[in-house]
């Protein structure tokens, strides 16, 4: 039976990343060896970080400025990293969930947070109003709330450096990057496997905090070194370069975006016109194109675990809502057909007839 890969991280990636990483694995380019057993700084490797760095410029649009470094350690490193090189005195945050909190929580080490605004009590399920004050060394933003199912789908005019966690919308469509600081996140959602972490950052903001910073966790390292100050995770930026080709091939982010548009639209107005279901995020312009997030009406709440059954009995792989929601939560990433949208639609369907 053919599965459906709904699961929100680590995610769906294309075939052709799978493929050809699969293949580099057993030989790489030829060379009669793994991609797991060669020097990262071989000039095949080296191509491969370059391609990478130049696969981010070439589909975002990069302006002069920037730098793009790959490393270790996750979006979750990236929350300490940040505060660690560019906040002086004061930063301010927008609480939109758990990984918006633990950035939080991570910045108090470094100064003050001025949390502008939270949806903590909806339970994380809008986008909430703030103002940006003007005295803080940035404004830290998470732009997809992968555990919520909420979105932030616009470049924000920010008078002070924007800094945006986009663990799980990069690449899902187009962007301003001139608008942003620093973009960050994990590449296991819309990228490469879990292991590798890209960073996007302007680099006048470097280099003007008084604290020392230890090497590894200094921007300006990576970004000399060409992200090879130490070993990077060398297969999972092999594959992020097969995902930047895929893009490539398939029309890239403007492409991504208008069909991540029409799948996300598809399963929202099958869950709003089903009578057993209703979304989370109430507010259709704070709705996620890459989560989405549904429950049982209340009438229906004890057919939560028979439709998780039934679905999953029809492949459908990973819908099951985070602990912190429950219910439902369908990852749209852009690897995944409008097929298995399609697919998770006639589940739906069908087991509405049947109850
Ligand atoms: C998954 C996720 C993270 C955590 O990423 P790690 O790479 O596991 O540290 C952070 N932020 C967002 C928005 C995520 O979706």
């Amino acid at each position: 039976m053919k599965k459906h890969n709904f699961f929100a991280g680590p995610s769906i990636m294309p075939d052709f990343t799978i493929q050809n990483t699969a293949e580099a694995i057993k030989d790489f380019g030829g060379m009669g060896l793994s991609i797991m057993e060669i020097s990262h700084r071989s000039k095949e490797f080296v191509a491969v970080m370059d391609e990478a760095r130049q696969g981010f410029k070439d589909l975002l649009n990069i302006p002069a400025g920037y730098e793009v470094v790959f490393l270790g350690g996750g979006a979750s490193l990236q929350f300490a990293m940040v505060p660690f090189n560019i906040m002086k005195k004061k930063a301010a945050y927008l609480n939109t969930g758990s990984w918006a909190s633990k950035a939080i929580k991570e910045a108090k080490f470094f100064g003050e947070v001025d949390v502008v605004g939270s949806s903590q009590d909806q339970n994380f399920n809008y986008i909430p109003e703030y103002t940006i004050p003007e005295d803080a060394d940035y404004f830290h933003i998470t732009t997809n709330n992968t555990i919520y199912g909420t979105e932030i789908r616009e470049d924000i005019k920010s008078p002070v450096p924007l800094v945006a966690d986009m663990s799980s919308d990069i690449f899902s469509r187009p962007m301003d990057v001139s608008r942003y600081g620093i973009i960050y996140g994990g590449a296991q959602k819309n990228l490469a496997p879990s292991g590798v972490t890209f960073v996007i950052i302007k680099e006048e903001l470097l280099g003007k905090v008084d604290r020392h910073i230890p090497t590894m966790l200094d921007y300006r390292t990576h970004i000399k070194k060409e992200s090879m100050f130490n070993t990077p995770p060398v297969v999972p930026v092999f594959a992020a370069v097969q995902t930047l080709r895929w893009l490539k091939q398939n029309g890239g982010v403007e492409a991504m975006e208008k069909i991540n548009i029409e799948k996300a639209n598809l399963l929202y107005e099958e869950i709003e016109r089903n009578k057993l279901f209703k979304p989370t995020v109430t507010k259709a312009k704070d709705r996620s194109l890459m989560n989405v997030c549904f429950v049982m009406n209340e009438t229906y709440s004890e057919l939560e675990k028979p439709f998780l059954e039934f679905a999953t009995s029809r492949g459908m792989m990973g819908i099951k809502g985070h602990r912190d929601v429950g219910g439902f939560r369908a990852s749209l990433y852009n690897a995944m057909p409008r097929e298995s949208v399609e697919a998770l639609m006639d589940c739906m369907k069908e087991f509405e007839q049947n109850h």
